[in-house]
């Protein structure tokens, strides 16, 4: 008898556990289901579209959908197109990589005012996500706050700040492209509440944010410490916090002239409130110290004039219906990405949102193991029970020959310079995948 295995999301976890499965438990069948038409979650939706080296993991992923052992279904959503309780019948096991697609919350006053934006509908709109497409930001603001001190906050600022000339030869979408070189955005204040020693940017990131073709990092000297002391972390991460605080001792003397636009870099600032009847005018913050490593209130408080605020503090997994769910971390509870007989979480959705690309293959690595040592063929009828589900329900799904459709499509359409020009709706993609999409009817 052949192992069945769903894995729910396409995404790095999604991918990392698939190859690892294939390498550990030969002869498996392995169905890759994806929210989307498009594979690949945060590699095409979160990794910032100036970025593509980063996107290039994509390659390795494409290696192993091609696998003979593993199919691809997209635009099928668990909870919608097929229940999970379904899905564990269907399959011996079931891997969950369902990431963390939400924002967690501010929870300040003000923080539903027009204006507020959480990053990862902010992100998924610059990255032409169909959910996030149609958000139109107003850009027409001088001033906006990013909350967080984070890679995904770097990430936002830089793109807000890039030239037109920069962006171009990106696969941001043209409406994206358009609003925010239209936009009369001039100064990015990146607001982090606790120090420089603190921030958890990564070193390249922070480094390229000094090396914008119109744009100049802002620190207050005053805010750097002349050395990193006093912190328990490991010796790789003193390092990082080393090279951060020489980064950012080296923005403190760059010459701004012949540059229109800065990214402010301010620590010691925690929101209080967002300002503004109608829409953002402003955000109060208070002062803060440091105290054993957590901001602490120093009781001043102070204003900062801005249309716009972006919270990029973090993320949360969603609940999905027919399994337990942390509600206070936001991951649904596991033991070393075991939930139950069969069931397993890979990714964020088993430990949280952090970590770079590379963290989510030892989660693969361990998933692979427990399904390898623990679970049996158990006759279960996986992907021809799949497709009977689906098509008795009239679900289209893409397969991987629908997916290189759209593909080639994007890639086709890019403008110069561009890697693709990506399909921005969920019908345009079911359209490019054309007679690649299996339809319930045939
Ligand atoms: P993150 O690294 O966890 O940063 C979140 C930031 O938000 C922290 O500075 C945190 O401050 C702050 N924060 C949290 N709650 C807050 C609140 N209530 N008020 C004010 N500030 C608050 O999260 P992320 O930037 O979303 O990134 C998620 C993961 O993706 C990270 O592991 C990141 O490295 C990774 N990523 C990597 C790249 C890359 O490699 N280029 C790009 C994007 C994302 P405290 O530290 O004080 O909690």
């Amino acid at each position: 008898m052949t192992l069945k295995v769903a894995v729910v999301g396409s995404g790095p976890s999604g991918f990392y556990a698939t190859e690892a499965l294939a390498k550990k438990c030969p002869g498996c069948e392995i169905d890759i289901i994806e929210r989307l038409p498009t594979p690949f979650g945060l590699i095409r939706g979160g990794v910032a579209p100036d970025h593509q080296s980063t996107k290039r993991v994509s390659r390795a992923f494409e290696r192993t959908v091609a696998r003979p052992e593993v199919h691809y279904y997209g635009n099928v959503a668990i909870g919608q197109d097929i229940s999970l309780v379904a899905l564990r019948d269907t399959y011996d096991a079931v891997i969950l990589a369902i990431g963390a697609p939400l924002d967690r919350p501010l929870n300040i006053p003000g923080d539903k005012l027009a204006g507020v934006i959480g990053s990862a509908a902010f992100v998924g709109w610059y990255n032409g996500h169909p959910d996030y497409r149609d958000l139109e930001p107003d850009l027409d603001c001088q001033a906006v706050a990013i909350l967080g001190n984070g890679n995904v906050a770097l990430d936002i600022a830089r793109l807000l700040v890039k030239t037109r000339g920069e962006l171009a030869v990106t696969d941001l979408p043209d409406y994206a492209l358009e609003a925010i070189t239209k936009s009369r955005i001039s100064d990015v204040y990146m607001l982090g509440r606790r120090g420089p020693a603190e921030a958890k940017f990564t070193n390249v990131e922070l480094r390229e944010m000094g090396q914008l073709e119109n744009c100049v990092p802002v620190v207050d000297p005053a805010q750097l410490p002349e050395s990193i002391e006093g912190q328990d972390c490991s010796e790789r991460d003193l390092r990082l916090k080393q090279k951060n605080l020489a980064t950012l001792q080296s923005f403190a003397t760059v010459d701004p002239s012949g540059k229109h636009k800065r990214v402010h870099f301010c620590f010691f600032a925690q929101p209080k409130a967002v300002l503004g009847e109608d829409r953002v005018s402003g955000l109060r913050l208070e002062r803060t110290r440091v105290v054993d490593g957590k901001p602490e209130g120093t009781g001043e408080v102070f204003d900062l004039a801005c249309g716009l605020v972006i919270p990029a503090i973090g993320y949360r997994s969603a609940r999905i219906e027919g399994v337990p769910f942390d509600e206070r971390r936001g991951i649904i509870p596991n033991e070393d990405g075991r939930v139950a007989e069969g069931l397993y979480v890979a990714g964020w959705i088993r430990r949280g949102p952090t970590g770079v690309i590379g963290t989510n293959k030892p989660d693969g690595e361990v998933v692979a193991d427990h399904i390898q040592g623990h679970v049996a063929a158990g006759g279960k009828p996986g992907r021809q029970g799949l497709e009977a589900a689906l098509q008795s329900k009239g679900v289209q799904w893409v397969d991987l020959k629908g997916w290189q459709a759209i593909d080639q499509a994007e890639i086709e359409h890019a403008r110069d310079g561009a890697p693709r020009a990506k399909l921005l709706t969920i019908d345009e993609m079911l359209a490019a995948a054309d007679d690649d999409v299996t339809e319930a009817a045939n």
